[in-house]
């Protein structure tokens, strides 16, 4: 993607202080590369890659937000592993279900209907489970970058973000959402 001249000065100073984070938990050092379009302030990780990816908007935001911002990201990398196994767990999980269903469905004992509500089931119950897995896994990257930044920057990084899940939401809302809200998330750690 193409950055100006300031972006790119700023990604350098944060892929400094990138380096400097990782080495206190005791990484490797771990590239920032600019992900996606202009004042996208979302950062991620692909678990193929030792790499944390920040919208260009994270590049403008103040230093204590950015270190926060990736500390959070190295505190999911710390865990790829067992993240990488969850993953293939749960994929064997939906060859089991899928083909646990077809095969009782030609066994010729319950019809299509049957079948499709079973796969149904299955497949919120294995979301829901996702949902729960991951809404873990955002609670231990945000203990990681506190721990980097202090407990006190969560809440001030909160302040910066706009929820696209909130406390309003019906709980069911909450129950498949990936990420616990922001409220939920500070009361964790501060
Ligand atoms: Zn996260």
């Amino acid at each position: 993607m193409k950055i100006s001249a300031e972006e790119k000065h700023q990604l350098k100073t944060l892929n400094k202080r990138g380096i400097a984070l990782a080495a206190k938990l005791g990484m490797k050092p771990v590239e920032i590369v600019v992900s996606n379009r202009r004042g996208n302030t979302n950062a991620f990780i692909n678990l193929s890659e030792d790499k944390v990816y920040v919208g260009a908007g994270v590049l403008m935001m103040p230093e204590w937000a950015q270190n926060f911002i990736v500390g959070h990201e190295l505190g999911h990398l710390l865990r790829k592993r067992s993240q990488l196994i969850f993953y293939k767990v749960i994929g064997l999980l939906v060859l089991f279900i899928v083909g646990g269903c077809l095969s009782i469905s030609q066994a010729g004992d319950i019809n299509t209907m049957a079948t499709l509500m079973m796969l149904m089931i299955g497949g919120l119950g294995l979301n829901l489970i996702v949902a729960f897995a991951s809404r873990y896994e955002e609670y231990h990257a945000d203990f990681v970058a506190t721990k980097l930044t202090g407990r006190h920057t969560l809440s001030r990084v909160a302040d910066l973000y706009d929820s696209d899940i909130t406390d309003d939401d019906p709980w069911l809302v909450k129950a498949f959402s990936r990420h616990p809200t922001w409220s939920q998330r500070v009361a964790k750690h501060c």
